[in-house]
């Protein structure tokens, strides 16, 4: 008896130690990173051109339009700007399935993967790799089975191979801002500290369509709205236009679940849990966004409640737009 009561509290012990070193972690990776930030100047783009087309149609997320589409809470978007057609993220596939959520919503809309021209990765996150095997050994794949990819460019913000499943396309690792192709940049690497993650660097997508600003399309959106139209001011020219993605807002609910712990709220934050991520980060999201006055609004469920969502309703009215697999938006 005695015996099993000092296993508890050594145990316990264990748990509070492993608890405080996080909590101290966090606290100094969060003042690292803000002095990284603070740091870096970068000018403004002297050339970036425009697109004239631009259609945005989510392949995976966490809510979806018309039947027989898959939803997961992964993402996974096609953006066919102009001609070319990019991939960003390659979805959870939480299921370890063949067809993946991906390729069964690409077959569904009449995409095949052979259509692809680059690849455009946000973070090294499961639900943005297609799958947890995929983040843990640093790869990504779109099923876990054959999918033929052409040999095209992955823009990720740090080093990631194709999985075995699809072979081919070549890795070039982003870090600072850079125009991919006429039109089309990445906003570069913002860096957080997560109280479970770690250090996460994230990149976000940004077009810029003619006569109308920069489209910026977000994955996990851990870097914080605040962090990337800052970011998107120093380099842009041209106004925000169109605000589409993660921003990650799981307050009063997730998408991800171990038992009754709410994943994304304690993964997604550089608060300890006690603070995490509340209301008034929501509130603050959407201040900025309407100081960044867009046109467009659409937040990703993948990473946000059904409450923030509602909040986003509320606050931007007939500029937000629903985010559905198999809805296509065109901007
Ligand atoms: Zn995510
Ligand atoms: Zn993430």
């Amino acid at each position: 008896m005695k015996k099993a009561l000092y296993g508890i509290l050594g145990l316990l012990v264990v748990i509070l130690v492993v608890f405080a070193v996080k909590v101290v972690q966090v606290e100094r990776g969060r003042d690292r990173v803000q002095d990284e930030i603070k740091s870096k100047f970068f000018p403004k783009f002297s050339t970036f051109d425009s697109v004239k087309k631009l259609s945005i149609l989510p392949l995976v997320d966490y809510y979806g339009e018309g039947k027989d589409i898959r939803t997961e809470p992964g993402v996974s978007y096609l953006i066919k700007a102009d001609d070319t057609v990019i991939l960003m993220d390659t979805g959870y596939n939480e299921k370890k399935e063949h067809p993946s959520p991906l390729i069964a919503n690409m077959q569904k809309l009449g995409i095949r993967p052979e259509d692809i021209d680059m690849i455009f990765i946000t973070h090294l996150h499961p639900d943005h790799l297609g799958g947890t095997d995929e983040s843990s050994d640093h790869n990504f794949s779109l099923s876990r089975g054959p999918v033929k990819l052409n040999p095209v460019t992955v823009y990720a913000p740090a080093d990631v191979s194709p999985s075995k499943w699809n072979p081919g396309p070549k890795i070039e690792v982003i870090k600072e801002p850079r125009v991919l192709k006429p039109g089309i940049a990445s906003i570069g690497v913002i860096p957080r500290y997560l109280f479970l993650a770690g250090y996460t660097e994230e990149q976000s997508l940004a077009i810029n369509v003619q006569g109308k600003g920069i489209v910026l399309i977000i994955g996990c959106g851990h870097q914080t709205i605040e962090r990337i139209v800052e970011q998107a001011r120093m380099i842009f020219h041209e106004p925000i236009y169109a605000v589409i993605g993660g921003l990650h807002f799981p307050v009063y609910g997730g998408r991800i679940f171990v038992g009754p712990v709410n994943v994304q709220w304690l993964v997604g934050s550089d608060n300890p849990p006690w603070k995490g991520l509340g209301e008034d980060d929501v509130r603050k999201g959407i201040e900025v966004l309407q100081g960044a006055n867009p046109a467009v609004v659409s937040l990703s469920p993948h990473d946000s409640s059904d409450w923030s969502l509602e909040q986003f309703r509320k606050s931007f009215g007939n500029k937000f737009v629903e985010l559905k697999v198999g809805r296509e938006m065109t901007l």
